[in-house]
């Protein structure tokens, strides 16, 4: 009984069995990704990510894909131009309000899947804070399996810290598709953690993507492909997929 959320009808929800629903939302962002991966970067891979698994369920998995949410907490972007972002208690209130409303059909599990590092904080709130309101559990998902040995391998030689609109994500959008991406025009970002490097723990995550001088991205885009990404998005697919029949037996 896979189905997207959206499709449904409401006689179609009242026949669903809401306890062993899962529903799998999507969290994308709408930020710079450097000079040649578009601003819906994170969306469009939140999108396909879902799609991918929706299309590699049997029919009769009980998954329910929810539209993606296309902004989210980006405020470490916010000073290069076309990034959008919420503020903290915005995107907790809108995320609070979806589950609430989920909880109050009354579905049991809710999967967020973060494809953007900033959302995760807010995912980890929502789902303590959905369980002891309501008693639904809200799962947190990574979307992209980037510490697999087989995405590792599509990283080229001398490519290090590669993570914000580098090589990874830029490959995965040329996966989706080329013609949003422009290498041409692409440039190298911050090659090193500072944070970690001056051993400065406090700063923790609270660094903006200015630091990764000279434009906020992580690691080198030049070497991305369409194979590339078609690897990350089949190993992370995989991954997900896994942990996804794991959620469906938990009780
Ligand atoms: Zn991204």
């Amino acid at each position: 009984m896979k189905q997207y959320y959206a499709n449904g009808t409401r006689l179609e929800m009242e026949q669903i069995n809401k306890e062993e629903a899962i529903v799998l939302i999507p969290l994308g962002a709408l930020e710079q990704h450097g000079n040649q991966a578009p601003l819906g970067t994170d969306y469009f891979i939140a999108n396909t990510m879902a799609q991918r698994i929706f299309d590699q369920f049997e029919d009769t998995f009980p998954l329910l894909v929810f539209p993606t949410i296309p902004i989210g907490l980006s405020t470490e972007h916010k000073h290069f131009c076309g990034s959008i972002t919420y503020k903290p208690m915005t995107y907790y209130a809108m995320l609070y309000d979806i589950c609430a409303s989920l909880a109050h059909h009354g579905f049991q599990k809710v999967v967020l899947l973060v494809c953007h590092g900033g959302n995760a904080p807010t995912a980890q709130m929502i789902s303590r804070e959905i369980r002891s309101d309501f008693g639904m559990n809200v799962f947190v998902l990574q979307s992209g399996a980037f510490d697999d040995p087989r995405v590792q391998a599509t990283i080229s030689k001398g490519n290090t810290f590669d993570f914000h609109g580098g090589e990874m994500e830029t490959s995965m959008v040329m996966a989706i598709d080329e013609n949003l991406v422009h290498l041409e025009t692409c440039e190298k970002g911050h090659i090193k953690n500072q944070a970690f490097e001056t051993h400065l723990s406090w700063l923790g995550e609270d660094f903006v993507t200015e630091d990764g001088k000279p434009i906020g991205i992580g690691g080198d885009p030049s070497g991305a492909t369409k194979e590339k990404g078609e690897i990350i998005f089949q190993v992370s697919v995989e991954h997900l997929i896994d942990a996804l029949r794991q959620i469906r037996q938990f009780h």
